[in-house]
């Protein structure tokens, strides 16, 4: 961690360390937002008074469970599951699982950290929270993905519901997930709660569009920062890490939009295809077949498979980061810079180091980060937490529209802040502090709770 922090601010963050010992995603996600809040608290001293910033840094609840369950060979399996309601100032705690064998309490706390600034720039009156589990999800039968769903949801109901905590996908977590999680959730309750659970399946509750909601919103708000700057998505060339959900929807929605993505990975190596990747072949792959990236060669024989290769490597105008955390680094921040990159676009949360984001900013490149540039997957679970409640479904281009009007709104609302705080075009400063603002107004009004 690189920037100093505020002399108001720096006792805070010891804190934070202190109390969260080796939690270094959290501590690097909470440092992010705090170098940018220090003109905050002399605006609105009523912040600091009121200890705003140290309420934030600690959650509300967390929740830390046993997940047993069996694997086909009938073997007892025993997985660590989470649940951290982060702030609830603005609305029902809000915020996907993650099943990875990476997720610990640290990671957890760094998303549902992150997820209240997010949520908060989405202008929808969500809270901000996060869960997940160890659990790997990768190799697993349908089978085995169902009876660890159910074991999880036996623990996790009695947290969660439609006016408290609103959990949907991450990283490992699809429509699948939330169909086994919804169906035990409905059993146990026995109540048919709609707007408990957002990334539902269309036939049964989930909204037109919220598949594709967070890459399209990542291209939708590099389209706005493009703009800003009397440019467009037309002819780049746009580099996107990852093959997951995000990055499968944000290279359909750059192509739709005139630009040409030449590669995506999967943690294994990554694919250039100089015809443009092939979203079609990209879907099948990963959504129907679930294998990986390296049999794009066998519908795509021209393209170019790298085991282990750095994707930020191949020169681009644009890059999108995809992926997970910290995926980009100090190098690869320089590498991009060098081969004249232009704008940044996070659609992963959190895939650029502090060391990346600062080579960035001292090149002037437009750089978008998670906060505001990935806000569209939750904003659309908005909308279908808003079908829900009305007991209606909106029709994909109705959503979509909503969607893009989303992320107009961010990417101005981020722009304008960062103008107002004299760092035009400082969208890191803009959604830290626009999205803080909004949560600290509302704890204020709410007494010391
Ligand atoms: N996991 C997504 C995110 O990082 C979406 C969460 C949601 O839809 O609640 O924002």
């Amino acid at each position: 961690m690189n920037a100093r922090l505020d002399e108001k601010l720096e006792p805070i963050f010891q804190d934070v360390l202190h109390r969260n010992p080796g939690e270094t995603e959290y501590h690097q996600a909470v440092h992010e937002v705090l170098e940018t809040l220090g003109p905050v608290l002399v605006k609105y001293s009523e912040f600091a008074d009121k200890k705003i910033i140290q309420r934030i840094c600690e959650p509300e609840r967390q929740i830390i469970f046993r997940v047993p369950w069996q694997d086909d060979s009938g073997e007892i399996q025993i997985n660590r599951a989470f649940r951290v309601e982060f702030n609830s100032a603005l609305g029902p705690y809000k915020g996907g699982m993650r099943f990875h064998p990476s997720v610990y309490l640290g990671i957890i706390k760094f998303l549902g950290f992150e997820q209240i600034f997010k949520n908060a720039l989405t202008g929808l009156p969500i809270g901000g929270g996060k869960g997940g589990s160890d659990f790997d999800p990768k190799g697993k039968s349908d089978d085995e993905v169902m009876r660890f769903c159910q074991s999880l949801m036996t623990e996790l109901y009695r947290h969660i519901g439609e006016y408290t905590d609103v959990p949907a996908g991450d990283i490992g977590v699809g429509g699948r997930e939330i169909g086994y999680l919804f169906g035990q959730y409905k059993r146990i309750t026995n109540r048919y709660e709609s707007g408990v659970l957002t990334g539902k399946g269309l036939g049964w509750g989930g909204s037109l569009a919220r598949k594709e909601a967070t890459g399209y919103g990542t291209v939708f708000f590099t389209h706005e920062m493009l703009k800003a700057r009397g440019d467009s998505l037309d002819g780049k060339r746009v580099v996107v890490s990852g093959s997951g959900n995000v990055a499968i929807y944000a290279i359909a929605k750059a192509h739709e939009l005139g630009a040409k993505v030449i590669a995506c990975s999967d943690s294994a190596g990554i694919i250039v295809d100089e015809d443009g990747i092939n979203v079609e072949t990209l879907k099948r792959l990963k959504e129907v077949e679930r294998r990986r990236i390296k049999a794009y060669l066998e519908y795509h024989p021209k393209a170019k498979y790298t085991e282990h290769g750095n994707i930020w490597t191949v020169p681009c105008d644009i890059a999108l980061p995809c992926a997970t955390q910290n995926e980009l680094n100090g190098n690869d921040a320089k590498t991009l810079v060098e081969n004249g990159c232009i704008a940044v676009a996070e659609g992963a949360n959190m895939p650029t180091t502090p060391e990346g984001i600062q080579l960035f900013q001292d090149a002037g490149l437009m750089y978008g980060p998670g906060k505001a540039a990935n806000a569209g997957g939750v904003a659309t679970s908005g909308l279908e937490m808003q079908q829900n409640a009305s007991r209606d479904s909106w029709t994909f281009d109705y959503t979509q529209k909503r969607l893009e009007e989303i992320m107009i709104e961010i990417h101005k609302s981020c722009y304008e802040t960062s103008v107002e705080f004299g760092a035009e075009g400082d969208y890191v400063l803009g959604a830290n502090t626009t999205g803080f603002i909004r949560v600290a107004k509302a704890m204020n009004a709410m007494g010391v709770i």
